[in-house]
């Protein structure tokens, strides 16, 4: 059968995501600019695919959706009111394709807090985090860690699903920081864990591999970020027991911070 367009790019997405996780670095530069069929890129200049920005602080923000996100006082938002306001957000135009927006779901006081990319089609549907194939994976992760799903936090640095499922260009996951901010402000974990290279990039700025970057230990405001590869990288190599056993090894480091094992 003749693929569509569209499936066609996210086909090469795959290969360029494999790559790059891989470690192949030369292929983040020239793949990582404009990319066809980006949504973004027919709406205006700041929306090329590059990594999205090291996180704006929330004084400070660089993006003026960010900062028409950000209440004009101190950030006093409660978790509800940060839930609400997701639900409703329209601050970028990936709010004119959901279905739902997807705050996030566990527990606010949670230890330890899963930050993905963006939602996909079963989390658009749904309304929830890692619900489709990669969330089974990912809960399943959770619970060779020795936590329940309601014991963790589980987000995205975007809200809404991308088209297609495209990687969030940097205006909208700018636009959408402060709502992370604030979650990670609010539940104050004693791990993030950074799944794949979106996540990962907006935290350890720079254009290190995963490969390089994972199993090692970063600082987010002091708490400590571990980088692994996401659900998604694990399943379209399902073969390959070594990137599983590296994922695993990461969370091991995790798990031995927070006193599991
Ligand atoms: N992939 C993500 O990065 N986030 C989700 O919520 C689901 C799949």
């Amino acid at each position: 059968m003749k693929k569509s367009p569209a499936e066609i790019l996210a086909g090469l997405r795959d290969h360029v995501d494999f790559l790059e996780e891989a470690g192949a670095g030369f292929v983040v530069a020239r793949a990582r600019k404009g990319p066809p069929g980006d949504a973004g890129s027919r709406s205006g200049p700041n929306t090329s695919k590059a990594p999205p920005a090291p996180p704006p602080t929330a004084s400070a923000p660089e993006h003026r959706a960010a900062a028409e996100s950000l209440p004009a006082g101190p950030d006093n938002r409660t978790p509800a009111e940060i839930e609400s306001q997701v639900r409703a957000c329209r601050l970028c135009r990936l709010h004119k394709l959901r279905t739902n927006a997807v705050p996030g779901e566990g527990d606010w006081s949670a230890e330890l807090m899963f930050i993905g990319e963006g939602p996909g089609r079963d989390e658009d549907l749904q309304g929830r985090p890692f619900v489709g194939r990669a969330g089974q994976l990912l809960r399943k992760i959770i619970a060779a860690m020795e936590f329940r799903e309601d014991e963790v936090y589980i987000t995205n640095v975007v809200k809404c699903r991308p088209p297609e499922n495209r990687v969030p260009c940097r205006d909208e996951a700018e636009t959408c920081w402060p709502y992370l901010a604030r979650q990670i402000e609010l539940i104050h974990p004693k791990v993030i864990v950074t799944l794949g290279k979106t996540p990962t990039e907006y935290f350890v700025p720079g254009r290190a591999a995963m490969g390089d970057l994972r199993g090692k230990f970063g600082d987010y405001k002091g708490i400590p970020l571990m980088p692994t590869f996401h659900p998604s990288y694990l399943i379209r190599n399902e073969g390959n027991r070594e990137i599983r056993r590296m994922v695993w090894e990461d969370m091991q480091k995790v798990m031995a911070l927070l006193g599991k094992k």
